[in-house]
């Protein structure tokens, strides 16, 4: 108060007149704060019909969510990819750790050899696509004028291409915007697609593979030797266990690093095998997990109108595949199962459609124009 008292005597005002600046500056501030809050849960599409909306109620009510999520998912997807790439280390390190031993020791070298030889051909395939849906952008549309815009954005105010949705994440718009994976700790849509794909098929088979190849071991460790005379394995006593040097610092036993496989392989097998299966489902119909949802209400309108929605990026299933996959042009199954960076079909801003195709299939049909 002395402050404002000598800053009042300085520019010639009398106390009671700053105090009623203090006031009213503290009411504005209360203003701002009171509407701030109030634009968080205000629509004015609420009383559509003068009847309450359900659906905009929801959608205002968690718009402070989606805001929270949007965050958290930016600040924690460094450490998502962190823990991705420690968890794939630690099951590799045991297939080697525990795996590989028993192998040599249990089966025939050639066996061993070749279960080796195509759990490195997995795993390089994983190690590839993952790192490319990691680091390549999923693509935005250019600054330059555009040749096809359907919409404005309304959060980057620039023309939106066809299938180009905005992403609150990555606060930017995205082409063949599929989703933000926190997983990925980046966008997934037009360029980096497929190796978002062929990464959850790889690493969905390879988990499965470990499954395979690591049963009989954990037959073995947890079952198998309850009906035996010579009780080895299951005597705890008897479990090798990794001392250091010094002695004394106890780190795993075989067993909880059989358990901690078969838990982290049967878990992502299960958990991506399902994820895997609906993407696949979404590749199969031609669109993007947003695209599904506008397919399903757009579907849903016009049956209303009494009209038929046909999905204009629908080239039946063995050319979506062909499209998505990049099978065009001469190029073949190859540069699926091996690791290829070949980009997607086309720009990403200009789409070819059921209605208009200019497409090379290398598989030399031409889809069904309907
Ligand atoms: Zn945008
Ligand atoms: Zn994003």
């Amino acid at each position: 108060m002395i402050d404002i008292d000598q800053k009042c005597r300085r520019t010639n005002l009398s106390l009671p007149s700053c105090v009623e600046r203090i006031k009213w500056w503290i009411l504005f501030r209360w203003k701002i704060v009171k509407i701030t809050f109030l634009s968080l849960f205000y629509n004015t599409h609420l009383y559509p019909n003068d009847k309450l909306s359900g659906d905009y109620v929801f959608d205002t009510l968690i718009q402070p969510a989606f805001w929270f999520v949007d965050n958290f998912t930016k600040i924690l997807g460094p450490v998502f990819v962190i823990v991705v790439t420690f968890l794939t280390f630690c099951a590799v390190f045991v297939a080697y750790w525990v795996g590989l031993p028993w192998y040599l020791e249990n089966k025939s070298n050639y066996l061993t050899y070749s279960i080796v030889i195509f759990g490195h051909y997995l795993l390089l395939n994983v190690v590839f696509h993952y790192w490319k849906a990691l680091t390549t952008s999923p693509g935005a549309p250019p600054s330059s004028p555009l040749e096809v815009v359907v919409s404005v954005c309304k959060k980057c105010i620039s023309p939106k291409p066809p299938r180009t949705h905005h992403c609150s994440v990555c606060n930017t718009c995205v082409l063949k915007m599929d989703h933000h994976c926190p997983w990925l700790n980046n966008c997934v849509g037009f360029y980096n697609h497929r190796h978002f794909f062929l990464y959850m098929v790889f690493m969905v088979v390879g988990c499965f593979y470990l499954m395979v190849c690591g049963a009989e071991i954990a037959y073995q460790e947890f079952i198998g030797n309850w009906g035996l005379e010579n009780n080895t394995t299951m005597d705890i006593a008897n479990q090798p266990r990794y001392y250091t040097e010094e002695g004394g610092f106890y780190v795993f036993s075989k067993r909880s690093l059989i358990f901690f496989e078969t838990f982290m392989t049967s878990g992502c097998f299960f958990s991506l095998g399902g994820l895997t299966l609906w993407h696949a489902k979404l590749i199969h119909a031609g669109q993007t997990s947003i695209e599904a949802h506008i397919n399903r209400s757009e579907t849903q309108r016009l049956a209303e109108l009494g009209k038929i929605y046909k999905n204009p990026y629908n080239f039946t299933p063995l050319y979506n595949w062909y499209l998505f996959l990049g099978l065009v042009s001469g190029r073949g199954w190859l540069s699926v199962f091996l690791p290829s960076s070949h980009p997607p079909v086309g720009d990403g801003l200009t789409w070819d459609t059921i209605y208009s195709c200019r497409v090379e299939w290398t598989y030399g049909y031409s889809p069904k124009q309907s």
